[in-house]
């Protein structure tokens, strides 16, 4: 297997079905989406943007 190869399969792997929690602090509603950017997510429940990343199980 070439680098490049190997490199693509790691990168891959990597991106593939990543998602992230996240907590609206308007309204509570707490849910997942793959962006992994806090500052381009918004509450898909009151539209707001003021969220914060909950850890744990996503
Ligand atoms: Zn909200």
């Amino acid at each position: 297997m070439t680098l490049v190869q190997r490199l693509k399969a790691v990168l891959g792997r990597g991106t593939e079905s990543r998602s992230y929690a996240y907590q609206c602090l308007i309204c509570n509603e707490e849910f997942v989406t793959d962006e992994s950017h806090m500052a381009r997510v918004s509450c898909p429940g009151c539209g707001a943007s003021d969220v914060r990343s909950v850890a744990g199980e996503a």
